[in-house]
């Protein structure tokens, strides 16, 4: 088992976050244009323009500039469930390359978000995989809204491309290991806008190498040699990452 100390992960309402983050904006004097999907990069207009249009990101797809590691997800927010912890997060690994999770989301309505990823797309069922996993830990409840797709694995790059920066699941990605997906977001955007109001948006890239090459090296070496441990045995895949964990419990990743 890995652990980390409390105060280091949190629920985020994101809904409520979003709202408070455009409100105080619009007293900052933005202008915000919501329901306004953006179709082509000739609709964008402006000296800069930050893309946090998430995975796949829809400028680098239309550039044909999309690269980096994908990860795949399935995952059921579940209301009136028999296992809602509201200060418990779980995740547990498995030897075949993915790990499922169970989130607190809403202690009012016992909600919580139950989740399987793979680190690569092995064309596995997840749907499936998941119902198998609420049976084995007797998770019960109702399933209020389904979600999944695509999850960035560590940097992806470019992260600037002309007058464009790329933030959040579009430049920098996750780390899912420590579970670092819209913190690493809210740190590229931080980033990119500061360099941009001091008039070095050049140097982004550069900022962005610094602030995750880290997460990067360790990332990428695992999960190189994890895919191949997975050919062998997966029980070395589930060694490796238990080294992981101490390494990210040590070193706090
Ligand atoms: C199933 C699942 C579970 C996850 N669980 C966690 C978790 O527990 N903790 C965690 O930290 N991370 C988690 N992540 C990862 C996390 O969601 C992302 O890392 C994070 O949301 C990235 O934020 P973002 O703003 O870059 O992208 P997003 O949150 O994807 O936001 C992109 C926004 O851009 C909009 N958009 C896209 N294209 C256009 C367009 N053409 N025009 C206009 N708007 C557009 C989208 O509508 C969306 O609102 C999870 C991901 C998945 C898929």
């Amino acid at each position: 088992m890995i652990t980390r100390e409390p105060g280091t992960a949190f629920v985020l309402n994101r809904q409520e976050f979003i709202n408070q983050l455009g409100k105080n904006a619009e007293k900052l004097g933005v202008e915000l244009c919501t329901d306004d999907k953006i179709k082509s990069t000739n609709d964008l207009d402006g000296d800069y323009i930050i893309d946090a249009s998430g995975c796949p990101s829809s400028i680098k797809r239309e550039i044909g500039i999309d690269k980096g590691i994908k990860a795949v997800s399935f995952q059921q927010t579940i209301e009136n469930s028999n296992c809602f912890k509201p200060n418990e997060a779980v995740v547990k690994f498995d030897g075949r390359y993915g790990y499922f999770w169970i989130f607190p989301r809403n202690p009012e309505k016992k909600e919580l978000n139950v989740g399987v990823g793979f680190i690569k797309d092995f064309g596995y069922n997840l749907k499936e995989f998941l119902e198998i996993f609420k049976k084995e830990y007797n998770i019960t409840g109702n399933v209020n809204y389904v979600t999944g797709g695509l999850i960035p694995v560590g940097l992806q790059r470019p992260f600037k491309y002309k007058n464009i920066l790329f933030v959040g699941d579009a430049g920098v990605g996750t780390f899912p290991f420590s579970g670092q997906g819209i913190y690493r977001a809210l740190l590229s955007g931080d980033i990119a806008g500061k360099c941009i109001s001091k008039g070095k948006a050049k140097k982004y890239p550069h900022m962005i190498n610094q602030a995750f090459i880290k997460w990067e090296i360790v990332g990428k070496t695992f999960i190189t040699f994890n895919l191949a441990f997975r050919r062998i045995n997966p029980r070395l895949f589930l060694f490796s990452l238990r080294k992981l964990g101490s390494f990210v419990e040590i070193t706090h990743l």
